[in-house]
């Protein structure tokens, strides 16, 4: 896979999954624009990718329509253009559906995916000018089948699925592709604080018998965002081995 010439938008970018997948798509040759809140940890990822690509950073809250829109104004004036739009932010915010507060139902829902609808939102005004482009939603398997405790996230990531579907079908006659992964237990900061008994019982329920990479995930992405998969849209790619 070549992404030489691309530009890719990734939000949630500077740390776990996001990182890796900009840092696998400047290993083929793309330009990464990172989106994410933690201007610390922006920076520095920003510095890492600065040796393979073309890279910029933006403190960006995926919330906030405003913040969106002038910054995407920026990666153009910088890029000229956005081929490619990871859809990567969110936060879980877990507890059983009696004890789970308004706040903690709405932050997720916000930043899961009310902000990949604003995030598309934006960049598709810029891909339909094109006539082109590859959008990439990060959903999860919570979202295909739940999970006690993560009623929130779980509504969240269906909602993903069903904003991709969606979108596909109406983006699709302008030559832009919507699809979604799915990931299942993958090791990052997000995962790190589960107890050890989760972690074994979950291992149990896979038939690969380990935990996915930030790697497995991100390969899955640049296969949906590239060539290789320009008659693949709508679908949901579950990436979980073989868990659910
Ligand atoms: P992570 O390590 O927590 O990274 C998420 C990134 O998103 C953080 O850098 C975070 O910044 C950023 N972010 C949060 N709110 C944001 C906002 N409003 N605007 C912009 N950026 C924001 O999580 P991860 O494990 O890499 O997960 C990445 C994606 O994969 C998520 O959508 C997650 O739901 C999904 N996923 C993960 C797993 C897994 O097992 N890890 C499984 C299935 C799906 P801050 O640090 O400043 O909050």
């Amino acid at each position: 896979m070549d992404f030489k010439d691309k530009v890719v938008v990734i939000t949630g970018a500077a740390r776990g999954i996001g990182r890796q997948i900009a840092f696998d798509f400047a290993k083929r040759g793309a330009k990464v624009a990172l989106f994410d809140l933690d201007q610390e940890q922006l920076e520095s990822t920003k510095k890492e990718l600065a040796d393979i690509t073309e890279c910029q950073a933006y403190p960006v809250d995926v919330t906030n329509a405003q913040q969106l829109a002038d910054t995407i104004d920026k990666v153009i004036d910088n890029f000229s253009k956005i081929d490619i739009l990871v859809n990567n932010a969110g936060i879980t915010k877990d507890s059983l559906a009696l004890r789970l507060s308004e706040t903690d139902w709405d932050k997720v829902l916000e930043i899961n995916l009310k902000g990949a609808f604003l995030t598309s939102k934006v960049v598709l005004k810029k891909m339909l000018k094109q006539r082109s482009g590859k959008i990439v939603n990060i959903s999860s398997i919570i979202g295909i089948v739940g999970n006690p405790g993560q009623s929130n996230y779980s509504a969240s990531k269906a909602g993903l699925i069903g904003l991709t579907k969606s979108l596909s079908k109406e983006v699709g006659p302008r030559g832009i592709n919507v699809n979604a992964v799915a990931p299942g237990y993958i090791e990052t900061k997000m995962t790190e604080s589960l107890p050890d008994k989760v972690k074994e019982e979950m291992l149990k329920r896979i038939s690969l018998k380990r935990f996915g990479s930030t790697e497995n995930v991100a390969s899955t992405v640049l296969f949906l965002s590239s060539e290789l998969a320009d008659y693949i849209t709508g679908q949901v790619v579950v990436v979980d081995g073989g868990m659910i």
